[in-house]
């Protein structure tokens, strides 16, 4: 495309399906924020009220059960049980619009054991080959966080079974399902 940078630079802001590189949303509220950072030495880090013990997910500023604000990130179990897994079909956000392109997009949401309802990206080839399409409600699944490439701690559900113990195996789970780089248009500016 013959434009010069700065039509380059409009076009890339205002058209995203032009861009080279298309990355998952980047945008976090402040409490967003403070999830990505707690959850980057961890697998999983959720709040845990300091009063009465609740734990809270999506993060907030005071506790679902006592109202305290008396809110702390701890490192926290990610078992539990498969709600529902969905597949998503179509997106208006550039990246998953290029990457369901190939194939739907899994997702799940999950009981975790400390009580909160997580929802996840699906690693289904955990699952083995043969259960995806039947995967039941009440499956135990275990969910963890990893970084994708808009720096964003996002969830990630696996297979009960799976070894996630090690940074080095979540980072292939993460790596597996596309999330470490941005969806690439060769012919993108
Ligand atoms: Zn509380």
């Amino acid at each position: 495309m013959s434009t010069t940078p700065t039509m380059q630079s409009r076009l890339k802001l205002n058209r995203p399906s032009l861009r080279r590189l298309a990355r998952p949303p980047k945008q976090r509220t402040p409490l967003g924020t403070a999830f990505n950072a707690a959850n980057l030495p961890v697998a999983l880090a959720l709040q845990h009220c300091r009063d009465c013990g609740s734990v809270q997910y999506p993060p907030r500023e005071l506790c679902r059960q006592c109202l305290g604000d008396a809110l702390v990130w701890r490192p926290t179990s990610g078992s539990g049980l498969l709600v529902s897994r969905i597949e998503l079909h179509h997106s208006l956000w550039e990246y998953f619009k290029r990457r369901l392109t190939e194939k739907p997009w899994p997702v799940a949401s999950v009981r975790l054991d400390c009580g909160v309802i997580a929802f996840a990206h699906l690693a289904l080839e955990t699952f083995g080959s043969s259960s995806p399409a039947i995967l039941a409600a009440d499956t135990p699944v275990q969910v963890f966080t990893h970084t994708d490439c808009s720096l964003n701690a996002v969830m990630i559900a696996v297979a009960a079974e799976t070894p996630i113990a090690s940074r080095s195996q979540r980072h292939a789970i993460a790596a597996g399902l596309g999330l470490l780089e941005p969806a690439i248009k060769p012919e993108g500016i």
